[in-house]
């Protein structure tokens, strides 16, 4: 089994971050990911903030940072983290059906969306469920469509829509799903992708990871980077800016030891 100093879990903006300054720093890093590289941001088509291109579309930015760090070194495999447990100064990672194994941890796995309650999961039947209007809104043209939530995702989720479906129903988390809707609209906030590190590091009442502002989780050897740590501002450019600084005190980690 190949060992590696740095598994860096999550290929979102953060954790493709973390490789570019992993592998500059002669680490041999591997990056698994469970859906597709880039995240969150991989849908959105048109980014006003990401730095120096301006209106680049999360895939076309997703790819580009992909392809650096692979240019550099870094190695991509698919698979999702179910587990890590240390096994003497190493640690192991449970993905799939394969464990993986490394000096030093980075997880950057984000947020995924909050799903409904089982109630009203059950008053939805068998109705499709899409967390992306934008991804899946053409879809339901003419037909009536339901968006669950009251903040201002679902505000804008609803807006989009309305131009669309021939009705939208604006109703709130609990509400139970009117009878004609054709689909199901779920806009009711994310939640960090952090249940398989459950008592390996610090997590707040949230489930998002415990760190300072360099990243450090609870336990030595695992950082943090993104969206799934505690922290004010979840954006591309923080993600990126905590993948740097995760890579850096890992790279110091694994240098002093
Ligand atoms: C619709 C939308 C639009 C947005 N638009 C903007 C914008 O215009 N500008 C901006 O700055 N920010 C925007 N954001 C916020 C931004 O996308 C996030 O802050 C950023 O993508 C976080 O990056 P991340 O790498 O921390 O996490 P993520 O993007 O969530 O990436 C985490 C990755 O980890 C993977 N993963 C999760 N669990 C596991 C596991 N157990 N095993 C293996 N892999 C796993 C996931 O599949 C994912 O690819 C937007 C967010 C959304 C939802």
């Amino acid at each position: 089994m190949t060992k590696y100093d740095i598994i860096i879990i999550g290929a979102g903006i953060a954790g493709m971050t973390a490789a570019i300054y992993a592998v500059r720093a002669g680490k041999k890093v591997l990056v698994l990911e469970s859906q597709v590289e880039g995240g969150q941001i991989i849908n959105t088509i048109n980014i006003e903030n990401w730095p120096g291109d301006l209106g680049i579309s999360g895939a076309d930015l997703s790819q580009k940072i992909r392809a650096h760090a692979a240019e550099l070194g870094a190695a991509f495999d698919y698979a999702s983290v179910t587990k890590i447990t240390q096994v003497g100064s190493a640690w192991e990672v449970l993905g799939d059906d394969e464990t993986f194994t490394a000096s030093a941890l980075i997880i950057a796995t984000g947020t995924n969306p909050r799903k409904m309650s089982a109630k009203q999961s059950a008053s939805a039947g068998d109705k499709p469920i899409s967390y992306c209007a934008t991804c899946d809104g053409a879809l339901y043209k003419g037909k009536p469509v339901v968006v669950v939530g009251s903040g201002n995702t679902a505000k804008h989720e609803t807006a989009y829509l309305e131009n669309i479906a021939s009705k939208v129903y604006h109703i709130h988390h609990d509400d139970p799903i009117p009878v004609d809707a054709a689909a199901v609209f779920v806009a009711i906030g994310r939640v960090p992708g952090t249940e398989f590190c459950r008592g390996v590091v610090d997590l707040d009442e949230n489930g998002y990871i415990i760190s300072d502002e360099n990243c450090q989780t609870s336990t030595p050897g695992i950082f943090v980077a993104g969206d799934c740590r505690t922290k004010s501002l979840r954006q591309l450019v923080t993600a990126a800016s905590d993948g740097a600084i995760a890579a850096t005190g890992a790279i110091n980690y694994l240098n002093q030891t």
